[in-house]
């Protein structure tokens, strides 16, 4: 695996050195099968982008000037210009940035849940918006902070590695070592962290939740490239739970039940990632909670209402599934 990347994106050995395979190796691991693909293609660039389109035109000898060609390897989102591999993720025209930025914010909250080293979350979000946002990565300079010269070393480790890397869950060893010596920390001042949580544990479901989010944000490109008409009943299904789940997350973050509590502890972008069956049972429970512990909650009944769903109707399908 380590050389064939190596020979694909032309990483030095440096690079190659400085990547957390054993993170990323436990994580493919953790997923199911039929997801590897997908997260295979997305790793290696099979994607089928305007980009790699244009290559195998290119490389069949067709002619990918011409002004019909072309739009065939724009961006779906229109912003004009070729579709790069993980340009999905950057682009400033996709049709859902306040969601995408939600996903982030999902991320940057579960940092902050599994107790991550402050200075580190803090630089790690700074540090994927930058790279979200713009072209160029503004110098950090941390050094003089509380425990900078640690952090320092690691976004420097990751700008070597790149940070389109770090999306595809190559992350520099760095963060697993200060999360190791965080959780060591808050241990020894009597906090209770449970043993399983280690740099490793962080770093391996934060691989997780970084290729959720880039797989979700293809998602929202293959919608937008395909024509409604198109698409299955399935996926238009899948869409408008996922879309659900968003809106019950948000309510959850305006109005806190501790009966649901458990339902929202894991993040928004792992939820929505659940294969469709398992969405909906999740939905049926929240909405049952929410039906006996929050009878006033008016904004849960205007969502189920919004989605046209009948809650007996939703709970009658759901077990005729089972
Ligand atoms: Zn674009």
């Amino acid at each position: 695996m380590e050389e064939y990347v190596q020979d694909q994106i032309k990483m030095t050995d440096e690079v190659i050195q400085a990547i957390n395979w054993e993170a990323m190796g436990r994580y493919m691991k953790g997923m199911p099968k039929s997801k590897q693909v997908k997260i295979c293609k997305y790793m290696h660039n099979w994607q089928n982008t305007g980009r790699q389109k244009q290559k195998f035109a290119q490389s069949a000898g067709h002619d990918t000037e011409s002004e019909e060609n072309k739009n065939i390897y724009v961006c779906p989102f229109g912003c004009g210009r070729v579709e790069q591999n993980q340009h999905y993720i950057r682009c400033t025209r996709s049709p859902k940035l306040r969601h995408k930025m939600n996903c982030l914010k999902s991320i940057r909250e579960w940092m902050v849940k599994t107790k991550t080293s402050k200075l580190m979350r803090i630089v790690i979000y700074m540090r994927m918006l930058d790279w979200i946002k713009g072209d160029v990565m503004p110098p950090i300079n941390i050094r003089n902070e509380e425990g900078g010269m640690r952090v320092q070393y690691a976004v420097d480790e990751q700008d070597k590695i790149g940070w389109d890397q770090f999306f595809k869950g190559r992350m520099s060893k760095e963060w697993q070592t200060i999360q190791d010596e965080e959780y060591e920390r808050l241990r020894n001042q009597g906090n209770k962290i449970p043993a399983h949580q280690t740099g490793l544990w962080w770093t391996t479901k934060m691989i997780r939740l970084t290729i959720y989010f880039a797989l979700n944000e293809w998602q929202v490109r293959n919608d937008t490239l395909h024509e409604a008409k198109d698409k299955t009943e399935r996926e238009v299904r899948r869409n408008q739970l996922k879309d659900m789940v968003y809106k019950m997350y948000e309510a959850h973050r305006r109005a806190d039940h501790p009966a649901l509590r458990r339902y929202f502890k894991r993040p928004y972008l792992e939820t929505i990632s659940k294969a469709t069956t398992r969405i909906e049972h999740w939905l049926v429970a929240v909405i049952s909670l929410y039906d006996e512990e929050a009878k006033t909650e008016g904004s849960i009944q205007d969502i189920i209402r919004d989605h046209g769903v009948n809650i007996d109707e939703f709970n009658q399908t759901n077990q005729a599934e089972e």
